[in-house]
């Protein structure tokens, strides 16, 4: 019987952790200067909840979740996104009562039963930052900006922000009437999806990914046309503030991202790597989100990112650094079968790493020749020789694995040397 991880699924494999690592840590280093706080929530949530918040008709509810039922019948849903759940623990543990506004921030696994493709898993990972209790436009541009600083400090040289507005349920009741109407003229070249959201959630058909619809919706009327004087307002001075700060955008007038949830401000950043269809991120604005799952009614703005994106389209771009480093020590031994040396070896590692030091020794019994070899593969900066030829009485051989050249040093001066180069 042979085992394969299930399908959608990937191991991280070492090598490829380390890419992860760093675009994890440039979030929470980010998150941290902007002012967020982690939230963790579980992986599995009331099935109700995805479905009240992101919206019955969504394609995430009808085609793409996770249930199940477990052993005492309750019925529960992997996340296939992550607000959902920080709004629920937003709501249950009385955030609201906090000083406003909170900013939280989340990093994890999502799951959606989606057909994978390079960049899309059904476990994929998603960082994302949420802000609850103003509806200050300038907030908006905060979490706009936080994720093109994000973006640009990851090296993404070819960014393009698309930004639209989704208005409010007040402006957008009558929008969707004239929309589908549009859609219904069209209908019979239409994909069976959109023929169906066009009686059920004629927002969606704007988001569509079949070619012939987006064709056929090109002309649809346009969201922005039909703001009342409150969203208009909010989204002039999104604008506005997004002009002051220099950050370039394009109005999406088809943008209106996958989920129910989105009122107003909607945005994605696209690389030009990737190709129009697929963005590195984005997020938007959910003033009614926090009722709608039960709470009082809290305006709330955020963004999330998918790492498996990222990663992707930082390889095509060449943004990782070819090579680690050079880093630490690895403690080589002449003579595998002296005891008294590798009691010397184990107190010298020993040593090192409790002053903080990478380093690292021989467990395979290999020659001192395939301790080097072993060293060099593994990238590590110095090689220190305990035993080997003439050895002589309180001195360590020193080898430096970038210059190549070996030095015999008292004891105290190579300490004094290793300490000097590979300590923080
Ligand atoms: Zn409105
Ligand atoms: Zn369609």
């Amino acid at each position: 019987m042979k085992y394969k991880a299930p399908r959608g699924t990937r191991d991280l494999l070492p090598g490829e952790a380390e890419k992860w690592h760093f675009v994890e840590s440039r979030f929470k280093e980010l998150c941290n200067i902007y002012g967020f706080t982690e939230i963790r929530t579980p992986i599995f949530e009331e099935t109700a909840l995805f479905v009240r918040s992101m919206g019955e008709e969504t394609d995430v509810v009808k085609k793409e979740m996770y249930i199940f039922k477990d052993q005492g019948g309750r019925e529960l849903a992997l996340r296939p996104e992550g607000t959902a759940g920080v709004v629920r623990a937003f709501i249950e543990h009385g955030i609201h009562n906090e000083a406003q506004p909170v900013k939280l921030f989340y990093y994890g696994p999502m799951f959606r039963y989606d057909r994978p493709q390079a960049g899309r898993q059904r476990q994929f990972y998603q960082m994302g930052i949420e802000i609850f209790g103003t509806k200050d436009p300038a907030v908006d541009v905060e979490v706009i900006k936080f994720s093109q600083d994000f973006f640009q400090g990851l090296g993404f040289s070819n960014l393009s922000l698309q930004i639209n507005s989704t208005g409010c349920s007040e402006c957008r009741e009558d929008y969707l009437e004239q929309l589908s109407v549009f859609a219904d003229a069209r209908v019979s070249s239409l994909c069976g999806d959109c023929k169906e959201r066009s009686r059920l959630n004629p927002l969606r058909l704007l988001d569509c990914k079949e070619i012939g619809c987006r064709e056929e919706m090109k002309d649809a009327p346009r969201i922005t046309d039909h703001l009342c004087s409150s969203c208009r307002d909010h989204f002039d001075k999104v604008l506005f503030l997004l002009d002051s700060l220099e950050i370039i955008y394009n109005v999406d007038h088809q943008l209106v991202r996958g989920l129910d949830y989105y009122t107003n401000t909607a945005f994605e950043f696209h690389s030009s790597t990737l190709g129009a269809q697929n963005s590195l991120g984005g997020g938007g604005r959910y003033d009614n989100l926090v009722e709608v799952c039960g709470g009082a009614s809290t305006p709330g703005v955020g963004m999330a990112v998918g790492v498996e994106r990222i990663v992707m389209a930082m390889e095509k771009e060449a943004l990782f650094s070819e090579e680690m480093p050079a880093a630490g020590i690895f403690i080589a031994v002449g003579e595998q079968n002296d005891l008294p040396l590798r009691r010397e070896a184990l107190l010298l590692l020993n040593y090192l790493r409790g002053k903080g030091i990478v380093c690292d020794t021989d467990y395979l019994g290999r020659s001192l020749k395939a301790q080097m070899k072993f060293a060099n593969r593994k990238r590590f900066r110095y090689v220190v020789i305990l035993g080997g030829e003439d050895p002589s009485e309180g001195t360590l051989k020193v080898r430096d694995m970038l210059k190549g050249d070996q030095t015999e040093l008292l004891r105290s001066e190579a300490i004094e040397l290793l300490l000097k180069n590979c300590g923080k």
